[in-house]
């Protein structure tokens, strides 16, 4: 199991770190992510709760603050314009951004529609008009610079801790 220390033991000073401001955003998707990132959450809980602040997790908390994020994981594919405006005001209020899953790393396959024939596409105009709707689906990064990307459909619980790991030693780094 991939552990985080919560002080720096490799000083002969212990220093303590704040704790890292977390964002947790899902857009358009299934959100199994979010099923993974839970599920790895039930082995991690008392080491993430001293290191991480949940500051904004609608799957955990009512109650959710968006003003700065060390870190934001963003969940899913841009269908709508006012998803597109969200991510990047999330993006300006995070020092980091990660994108989790396929459909934010790649648009697929939450965005399928973009590979649907002309005949498709004609057949479910009206429904882009009447939600008002993105021409295209877009991945995290047709809108947003993205800091890290974790693929999978759903992504690899595995990779998630990796990366969470390396993410934790860089914002420390710097704190
Ligand atoms: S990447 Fe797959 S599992 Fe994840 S939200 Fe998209 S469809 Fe669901």
């Amino acid at each position: 199991m991939i552990r985080f220390n919560q002080m720096d033991t490799t000083s002969t000073e212990t220093k303590v770190y704040p704790k890292i401001k977390l964002g947790w955003f899902s857009f358009s998707c299934c959100e199994d992510n979010t099923v993974v990132m839970t599920e790895v959450m039930n082995d991690h809980w008392q080491e993430w709760k001293k290191i991480f602040d949940f500051r904004h997790v609608r799957v955990m908390k009512s109650k959710n603050i968006m003003d700065e994020f060390d870190v934001a994981f963003i969940e899913g594919a841009m269908a709508g314009p006012e998803q597109e405006e969200q991510v990047k005001k999330i993006r300006s209020i995070s020092k980091k951004l990660v994108a989790v899953g396929a459909c934010a790393v790649t648009g697929l396959p939450s965005g399928q529609r973009n590979n649907f024939t002309a005949e498709q596409k004609e057949s479910i105009d009206f429904l882009i008009t009447r939600f008002g709707a993105l021409p295209s689906v877009k991945k995290v990064s047709d809108v947003v610079t993205v800091d890290v990307e974790i693929p999978g459909c759903p992504m690899s619980p595995k990779m998630f801790l990796e990366k969470v790991n390396a993410l934790v030693a860089e914002l420390r780094s710097s704190q």
